[in-house]
């Protein structure tokens, strides 16, 4: 039997205030690193989203954070988006209220006002995006010297936004002795590089399969002549999108992105022979839906993680099973519907049908059907969810149908969002004593 929140050194106080939002039992994760971050450890986990991570390194870090003077945050979190700061720190007030530990957000978009005011009277939690946090080091509202406890969380987000280097920049200011808790969906590249650079001798937790799940997806097999590919492509595009199209090469995925420009579509090219700040631009158009597809290459997608995406289309074949498994699990993720296209030259139908058979995707290769696409149901629905610190503009209206679907969309996120249970009981400020909180 898996051990209760308490068997695993939580505070009475805190599993007490969990039971009162109906959270009486750890998720696997939580089972995996609250004893370790507890210990101090640094701890370095892999989940899938919605496996409770926020609570993984959350309660370990309200309970042994300790009193911050003004101005000198002792525990800092890092997040890529402020959606994702505003929730996090939501859910540790949550439970905060138990040791008055105080926690402040810091992003971009907003004023500076609240911020600063809190910083003023002193936050022991700050949960920052890396972007606004520099902001505020560069005007002397916050020093980071005395920061002995980070979270990393969605490193990989952050590494595909392109905030890496700010990151990196951030851990140096803090102190050497502090301990780092970082959490994310894939833990390759640059997240590799982060743990290996910034963590001590790190506890490594993994749950959940890393193998994307592409049975919720609608597989499509085409065969197209050469000279048809390209406007085919931009067909599927057109009747669903945001799209990911797969090419072999960076200079295939220039060209073909050029080449779809030219035929009417919003293209981006993403690939390793891009700047970091032209591949988080490409990312941060595509998430707000002013580009209708990215064009990518395998090594760069391999980082990109965009929820909403519509449909995906092989372009050029997969190297292998395992390429098409990874590069069709970026749509119809987390429960949501896709289409994955291949565009199959006569050459390459042999290894498509071995894909099919291997994965036992039933229906036949046929000639190009792009129509069929447009009454695709779940995928027309779709538009990828925001992933910027600013707030997210209005998509370009690409026609009707779109438009009006992405409207549709953008209410049920609003209504999951309010009813998500995570209704927050603000943490008392000020009247405290003076003592360190941490855990007995
Ligand atoms: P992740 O960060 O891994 O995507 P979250 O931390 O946001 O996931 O958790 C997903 C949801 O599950 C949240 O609504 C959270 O309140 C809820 N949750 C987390 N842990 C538990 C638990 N042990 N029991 C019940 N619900 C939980
Ligand atoms: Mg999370």
């Amino acid at each position: 039997m898996s051990k209760t929140f308490a068997q695993l050194g939580v505070p009475e106080s805190i599993v007490a205030a969990l039971k009162e939002r109906g959270i009486t039992e750890p998720f696997e994760i939580q089972s995996a690193t609250i004893a370790d971050a507890l210990a101090g450890r640094d701890v370095c986990g892999r989940a899938p989203t919605g496996s409770g991570k926020t609570l993984a390194f959350g309660v370990p870090l309200v309970v042994r954070v300790e009193v911050a003077d003004p101005h000198k945050p002792r525990g800092l979190v890092l997040a890529p988006t402020r959606e994702l700061a505003e929730q996090i720190s939501k859910e540790l007030r949550t439970f905060a209220g138990a040791t008055r530990a105080r926690i402040a957000t810091a992003y971009g978009g907003v004023g500076y006002g609240p911020q600063l005011k809190a910083l003023r009277r002193g936050v022991d939690i700050l949960v920052a995006c890396p972007g606004r946090l520099e902001d505020l080091i560069e005007r002397r509202d916050v020093d980071l010297s005395e920061v002995n406890q980070v979270v990393l969380d969605e490193a990989d987000r952050m590494a595909d936004m392109g905030f890496m280097p700010a990151v990196r920049r951030l851990l140096d200011q803090t102190s050497d002795d502090r301990q780092t808790v970082l959490f994310s969906a894939t833990l390759d590249g640059d997240v590799a590089k982060l743990t290996k650079q910034y963590q001590r001798n790190p506890v490594h937790h993994s749950v959940g399969n890393e193998t994307p799940d592409i049975s919720k997806a609608e597989h499509l097999f085409w065969n197209v002549p050469k000279d048809e590919r390209m406007q085919t492509a931009a067909d599927a595009v057109n009747a669903v999108s945001p799209a990911i199209i797969f090419c072999r090469t960076r200079r295939g995925s220039d060209r073909l992105a050029k080449q779809l420009e030219r035929a009417g579509v919003d293209a981006a090219p993403i690939h390793g022979g891009r700047s970091q700040g032209q591949r988080s631009r490409a990312l941060a158009s595509f998430a707000k839906g002013k580009v209708q597809a990215l064009v990518a290459t395998d090594v760069a997608a391999r980082g990109i993680h965009v929820d909403g995406v519509a449909s995906v289309v092989h372009y050029d074949p997969p190297e292998d099973l395992k390429a098409y498994v990874h590069r069709s699990g970026r749509t119809a993720r987390a429960g949501s519907g896709g289409v994955v296209v291949s565009l199959l030259q006569p050459d390459q139908v042999r290894d498509a049908k071995r894909i099919k058979k291997s994965l036992g995707i039933t229906g036949d290769l046929t000639g190009p059907n792009p129509g069929l696409l447009t009454g695709h149901s779940e995928a027309k629905t779709a538009s990828p969810r925001p992933r910027t610190e600013k707030p997210a503009p209005k998509p370009k209206s690409t026609g009707q149908k779109r438009d009006g679907s992405q409207k549709q969309r953008s209410r049920r996120e609003q209504d999951s969002r309010q009813n998500d249970g995570r209704g927050s009981k603000r943490v008392p400020r000020g009247g405290r004593n003076n003592t360190s909180r941490r855990a007995s």
